[in-house]
């Protein structure tokens, strides 16, 4: 899995305070604009603590995401606050097997080969209806939720939280947990403040919504 963050809001973490700012301001917004980094940076905080998070999703982030599969991106885009573009497999032929490998199958040498062996099978079938011009967008029916896909994806910040509350959870798989840690120290480099407290609702809100006592992060 490789993810790059492709693209910031300018000034991430100022265009949010002056948001808050303004809420309460009759001054202009030119006169907003010459605030000094000091005054934003502790109204920031304070909104953040509040959790007046809605002045937060003024900065967005765009992340471009490889090699995961279509599993990952299927929970992915169940995230509705959000923009996609992931790559077709209708206009994309997959023709050489690439997938992805749980570390619960990788680990056992005799599971791993019967996995790949299935794998280069659903390829030949795939590219057997291809050879007989089926076209790629019914040939994939065959692929597996293994396959490998590029999407980018971009969110506001607090889209971001509640992502992270929900897929930094333990209970949450282990691929798609990958990626939200791996997005979580990309935006924490970014915007440090907004993602200070960001992660799983345990670490966040001190509750589990799974209700799950045998989790070692379950709050005490
Ligand atoms: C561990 C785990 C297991 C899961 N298992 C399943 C499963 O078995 N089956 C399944 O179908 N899904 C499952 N999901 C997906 C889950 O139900 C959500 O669809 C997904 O996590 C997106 O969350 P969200 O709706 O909060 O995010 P977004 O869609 O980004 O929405 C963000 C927030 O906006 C608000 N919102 C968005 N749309 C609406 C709306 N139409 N009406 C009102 N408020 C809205 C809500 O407050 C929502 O929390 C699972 C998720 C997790 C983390």
């Amino acid at each position: 899995m490789e993810v790059k963050l492709l693209g910031v809001t300018p000034n991430p973490e100022r265009m949010p305070a002056l948001a808050a700012k303004l809420t309460h301001s009759s001054a202009s917004v030119d006169e907003l604009e010459k605030s000094s980094e000091k005054e934003l940076s502790s109204i920031l905080g304070h909104v953040m603590n509040l959790g007046h998070t809605s002045v937060i999703e003024h900065t967005c982030f765009t992340f471009g995401i490889s090699d995961v599969s279509r599993s990952l991106t299927h929970q992915l885009v169940r995230h509705r606050i959000a923009s996609y573009a992931q790559q077709s497999q209708r206009y994309v032929n997959l023709k050489e097997p690439v997938f992805v490998t749980p570390p619960s199958i990788a680990k056992d040498a005799s599971m791993k080969q019967a996995y790949e062996e299935t794998m280069k099978g659903i390829w030949d079938q795939y590219n057997r209806l291809l050879s007989l011009g089926i076209p790629a967008e019914d040939a994939r029916y065959v692929l597996p939720n293994a396959a490998c896909t590029n999407i980018i994806v971009t969110m506001n910040a607090r889209s971001l939280l509640n992502f992270f509350e929900l897929r930094c959870c333990l209970h949450a798989q282990w691929e798609i947990r990958t990626l939200a840690n791996k997005m979580l120290q990309l935006v924490k480099k970014e915007a440090p403040t907004i993602f200070s407290k960001a992660g799983p609702s345990c670490k966040t809100k001190g509750f589990c919504p799974e209700n799950n006592p045998s989790c070692k992060w379950y709050p005490k």
